[in-house]
């Protein structure tokens, strides 16, 4: 999509004025995604007062709010990882009606409605404060150190004091407004934009004999522009429940405009019920998740040719010749937009090599995805993920977990990934609640101290 260009019309002095302290805290987590849900829980499973602010009506992030249904579609037999809170949240939601086995790999694939249940549940039941509808809107700081956040909502702006905060907002929202550096992908290099979309009225059993007819592998992404891939060869042979010829035929018979040659991408599950769900076919270049004006674009050109796809399937696709949109995310997927520039960096030969820490708070299977990589965790390798990669530079107290944590392009490809976010954010509460028992701050934190509770709470991180 074209770049938005900002017009500046001048500007207006805003007014001080004083507001509320509405809410005080020892933990306040901001976003509520894998990352900032995990590290709410973490954080008042580990003995502290813990509120979690989030701007939209359920937790959940992209899982609820962008129907981000595959939360381990990677894992395979040899799979190797940290099962701390990410692993729960495909075993609680199976529990509680709100996921299906996935269709490629040893997992559960959510159901974006129902894990907002699951969610209020486990934040109910962890005792942690929910604070929804607010968004964060500035920091409070005394000198370097963030010691609460100001939020906008309906009832206009409202201050919120805290012991200790983590940013999980995916976007490092508090730390670029404390003034950490951060590093926002160009706009030409960010990952694809998608408007996720679920289908109903599918006939369940022609659906799958259409799969089981034509099986689709990794070999099959090749030749499709943004889905043209690099694997390492054990991949190319293995189901991939992707989808791309029936847009292909549209195009050639003039069901959908002829443009229209980037639509391609993988369904999630296939219910009983006949819905679809988890479409993850539209992709939009150059959609600036910080952007509003951007985001605008993208979200109507994104429903626009999620229509058109849904003609396409309707027209070419076994199962689907009376499907309808069941419904769209209730926002537009962003995959990369600010990273911070954290004590330690992930990087590329970290995510490819094993990397090892001292300060190590979970582990993250070798597998990548992203930026033309795929590599799935077949094979047992994994890597550690340090605490460093938390701390942003030149702010304190402040913890940033989640996609917008500190790393190269490479090494964002698999820690953005949502277990991985959720690896990130429990490491995050345990190490704030740490950080409080012992009375020190949260960069002296002694990770002795943070491998214990780590066990308590049963993640695997070496
Ligand atoms: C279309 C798409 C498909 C994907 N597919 C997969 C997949 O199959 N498997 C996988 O593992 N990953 C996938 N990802 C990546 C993954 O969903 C994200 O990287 C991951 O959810 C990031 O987790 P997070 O907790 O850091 O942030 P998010 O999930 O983005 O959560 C951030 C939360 O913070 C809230 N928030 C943001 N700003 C504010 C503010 N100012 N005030 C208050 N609240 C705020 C948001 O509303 C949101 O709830 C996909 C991503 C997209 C976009």
């Amino acid at each position: 999509m074209p770049a938005v260009t900002r017009r500046r019309l001048g500007s207006i002095l805003e007014p001080a004025r004083e507001i509320d302290v509405i809410h005080e805290t020892d933990v306040l987590v901001v976003g509520s995604g894998p990352a900032g849900l995990a590290a709410a829980l973490a954080a008042a499973r580990a003995g502290v007062e813990v509120s979690l602010v989030e701007r939209f009506g359920c937790f959940g992030g992209n899982i609820t709010t962008v129907g981000v249904e595959g939360m381990a579609w990677y894992r395979h037999e040899q799979t190797v990882e940290a099962d701390g809170i990410g692993r729960e949240f495909e075993t609680r939601a199976h529990e509680m009606g709100a996921a299906v086995p996935e269709s490629q790999s040893d997992s559960f694939e959510l159901d974006a409605e129902g894990f907002k249940v699951v969610a209020d549940t486990l934040v109910d039941e962890a005792g942690v404060h929910p604070m929804l509808h607010r968004s964060f809107v500035a920091p409070i700081m005394d000198g370097t150190r963030v010691i609460g956040i100001i939020t906008e909502s309906k009832a206009g702006r409202e201050a919120i004091l805290a012991r200790r905060v983590i940013d999980a907002t995916g976007d490092a929202d508090i730390a670029h407004r404390a003034g950490a550096p951060t590093h926002l992908t160009p706009r030409e290099h960010m990952m694809a934009a998608s408007v996720m979309f679920h289908l109903a009225g599918v006939d369940k059993r022609a659906f799958l004999d259409g799969v089981r007819n034509d099986p689709q592998t990794y070999r099959s992404w090749e030749g499709n522009g943004a889905w043209d891939i690099e694997t390492s060869g054990k991949e190319d042979e293995m189901f991939s429940p992707f989808l791309h010829k029936p847009f292909a035929q549209a195009v050639r018979a003039g069901v959908i405009p002829g443009n229209l040659t980037t639509l391609a991408g993988t369904w999630g599950a296939m219910h009983d019920t006949g819905e679809l769900t988890y479409m993850n076919v539209v992709h939009l270049p150059e959609v600036d998740g910080t952007d509003p004006d951007s985001m605008t674009r993208g979200e109507i050109e994104g429903r626009r040719q999620a229509m058109h796809a849904i003609d396409a399937l309707r027209t070419f696709t076994p199962g689907c010749s009376g499907a309808r949109l069941r419904n769209f995310g209730m926002t537009i997927g962003i995959r990369d937009t600010r990273k911070i520039d954290a004590v330690y960096d992930m990087t590329e030969r970290d995510v490819r090599e094993q990397g090892r820490f001292d300060d190590t708070i979970g582990i993250y299977p070798e597998f990548i995805d992203g930026y033309g990589i795929l590599i799935l965790p077949t094979t047992g390798r994994y890597f550690q993920l340090p605490y460093r990669n938390l701390l942003p530079n030149g702010i304190r107290n402040l913890l940033v977990a989640g996609r917008s944590s500190g790393g190269d392009r490479v090494s964002h490809a698999s820690t953005r990934n949502m277990s991985c976010c959720a690896v990130l954010g429990q490491g995050a509460g345990i190490a704030a609640a740490t950080s409080l028992h012992s009375g020190v701050e949260i960069d002296d934190v002694d990770i002795g101290d943070v491998h214990r509770e780590l066990d308590r709470q049963g993640v695997r991180y070496r």
